[in-house]
């Protein structure tokens, strides 16, 4: 969980805001990434905001084997942004450039766009002290160990429509479990993360209310964990593409509760 760094990094200056306007400019032109940009849409066209963590400059966290989160995140959120297509829906990626330095702007375009919900893809890490030491092809690595796996949601109270937030991410945890993949344990936990309250627990919901890209979402918003990448057998499973797929169909099958939530 980068999400300490994610704040900090929410104070962006004059520069930051110039990149960002490129990057913007970038992704419009983007072939077919955005879909149904404006607002105004009638609700059943206002798109699912997508948006990948981080950037190529700032790329959260390492894996186990040494692939930057922002990679990891990037293909994901293209995986779900294409299954969501695919069932008819309109979606928006935010930030696939991989130049999006700050977080205030994403919401934003979503907010922007008329989106009616925004979904932040992140890959899990956790507190250094619990980092260890390992060679992985000659080269030195850090991992997690088994406390530290599964995947995890975050909702913020400090979002105006968090209740609606909180009905899609428990969906998505409900699908998540129905695939296969189990729920993270240590960011409730006081020693091994930082004892997140949790929303719903059984679904993997936790509360994070100064999470930025979540407080300054006016839509229904959630961060998604898909999984420890410094976890070594989990980054292995969140490397191969279908995994990617069984976590896109989770997504969209939560969709009608997202959607029966707005
Ligand atoms: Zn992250």
């Amino acid at each position: 969980m980068h999400a300490a760094r994610v704040e900090r990094r929410a104070r962006v200056g004059p520069a930051s805001r110039a990149v960002l306007t490129v990057a913007v400019a970038c992704l419009a032109v983007a072939a077919g990434i955005a879909q149904a940009a404006g607002a105004g849409l009638p609700s059943a066209a206002a798109p699912i905001a997508l948006d990948v963590g981080h950037s190529i400059a700032s790329q959260g966290a390492i894996s186990a084997r040494g692939v930057a989160e922002f990679e990891f995140n990037r293909a994901l959120a293209i995986e779900i942004d294409a299954r969501l297509r695919a069932d008819g829906h309109a979606t928006l990626l935010i930030a696939a450039e991989g130049r999006t330095e700050d977080l205030i702007s994403r919401p934003r375009k979503a907010q922007a766009a008329g989106a009616r919900l925004l979904i932040s893809v992140h890959h899990d890490s956790a507190r250094a002290r619990f980092l260890e030491d390992w060679v992985h092809e000659g080269v030195a690595r850090k991992f997690l160990d088994d406390r530290f796996r599964g995947f995890s949601l975050f909702i913020s109270r400090q979002n105006p429509a968090w209740r609606r937030a909180l009905e899609c991410a428990s969906a998505i945890g409900e699908r998540m479990i129905g695939a296969g993949f189990v729920p993270s344990r240590h960011h409730a936990d006081p020693h091994l993360g930082a004892g997140r309250e949790y929303a719903d627990e059984r679904h993997g919901v936790h509360f994070f209310d100064n999470l930025a890209v979540l407080r300054h979402a006016v839509m229904p918003a959630l961060l998604f964990e898909a999984g420890v990448i410094v976890n070594r057998d989990e980054e292995l499973l969140l490397a191969r593409a279908d995994t990617r797929a069984r976590i896109a169909d989770a997504v969209a099958l939560a969709q009608p509760a997202c959607v029966a939530a707005r």
